[in-house]
């Protein structure tokens, strides 16, 4: 590990204007991502700035909302009773993630922001498109057995790495940010990008923006959703595939649901086209297969994921079967 200093942030402005400042800089909530990629030699901030102790710890209820702050750790989200009982898709999600130790220090923000586990990314005496760009990928044709079958590129096909992303995704989180300009929040699927030619800018957030809080707007049916994942072992093991959806059923008929798709996709993926499919229609296990095939209809699977298309549909058939109370 490269030698580096360390400040403790007394304010989030100062926090800001130095993270933005010149010299390669960045923010350490939890650590648990970005000092394992110092470790590694994948990231060289010069300075960290610890930002744990500003005022962002706080689970409020909104208008029929919730906002959580950026600095609330993994294990206290998990442990809130509101989250629990309004939101168990975001209870579920976050705790499938990790170990109770990583739970413990790992933050809201630093979870949304935590990079991807390509074997490539990690591993600095091979190439990379994302972490040097331009340098290539070998995940193409080398290990890619976790990777994308949905919105990768030529230049890259690594997954997103978040549960909690993929429930906050279906949930149509804003993410409140702030940076040299002042305050301002985005819709949760703006801030992901797709790695297209430039696999290395994973969000589209300028440098030195800190996130400040994410907020749920309210959703009459979050009480009926669920988080699915599938892992290579029982615990404590990142996704090969996980489903994050709410359903509202009336009188038999889909009147509305939400979904999103994690370790798929170079983002946490919207299932607009499950959702459109299902809307209006019986609440079936035909219908929920029917719309996750549609969802499904251009993957891209390479020569060793592709057993992720028919698993994927069973998990998104399996969980909204779930929701709408169907037996096995
Ligand atoms: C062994 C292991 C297993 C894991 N398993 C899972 C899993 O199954 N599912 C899962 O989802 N995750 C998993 N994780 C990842 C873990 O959840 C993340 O490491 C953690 O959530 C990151 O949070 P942190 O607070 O430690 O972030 P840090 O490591 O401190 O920061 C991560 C990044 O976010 C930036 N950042 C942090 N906070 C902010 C902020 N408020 N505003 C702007 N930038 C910010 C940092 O600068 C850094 O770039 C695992 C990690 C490990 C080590
Ligand atoms: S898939 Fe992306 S992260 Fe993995 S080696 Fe290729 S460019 Fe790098």
């Amino acid at each position: 590990m490269r030698r580096f200093a360390y400040e403790r942030a007394a304010d989030t402005a100062g926090a800001i204007a130095t993270v933005s400042g010149s010299s390669p800089a960045a923010f350490l909530a939890g650590g648990t991502n970005l000092v394992d990629l110092m470790k590694l030699g994948v990231e060289a901030p010069e300075l960290l700035v610890d930002i744990t102790r500003l005022p962002l710890d706080r689970i409020e209820t909104t208008d029929g909302g919730v906002r959580i702050g950026a600095g609330v750790r993994n294990s206290d989200l998990v442990a809130d009773l509101v989250i629990r009982r309004q939101l168990p898709v975001l209870a579920r999600a976050v705790l499938a993630g990790a170990s109770g130790q990583l739970r413990n220090v790992a933050t809201v923000g630093g979870n949304l922001l935590q990079r991807t586990r390509c074997l490539y990314f990690q591993d600095v005496s091979k190439p990379c498109n994302k972490r040097m760009p331009g340098s290539g990928c070998p995940a193409m044709e080398g290990d890619h057995r976790n990777l994308a079958i949905l919105g990768g590129s030529p230049s890259c096909i690594a997954t997103h790495a978040s549960d909690m992303a993929v429930a906050l995704v279906a949930l149509d989180a804003i993410v409140h940010l702030e940076d040299s300009g002042g305050p301002r929040a985005v819709p949760i699927g703006e801030l992901y990008r797709l790695p297209g030619d430039e696999p290395h800018r994973d969000t589209t957030l300028p440098r030195g923006s800190l996130i400040t809080a994410v907020e749920i707007p309210p959703l009459g049916f979050s009480r009926r959703s669920t988080y699915r994942k599938v892992r290579d072992r029982a615990s404590y093991a990142f996704a090969v595939a996980s489903v994050a959806a709410a359903l509202d059923v009336h009188e038999g008929v889909v009147r509305d649901v939400r979904m999103a798709l994690g370790a798929v996709a170079p983002v946490p993926w919207r299932a607009h086209r499950a959702e459109d499919a299902l809307r209006g229609q019986p609440a079936t296990e035909a219908s929920f297969r029917r719309a996750a095939e549609a969802e499904l209809a251009d993957a891209r699977p390479r020569r060793d994921n592709g057993f992720k298309v028919p698993l994927m549909s069973n998990v998104i058939t399996r969980s909204l079967s779930d929701l709408a109370g169907l037996g096995p």
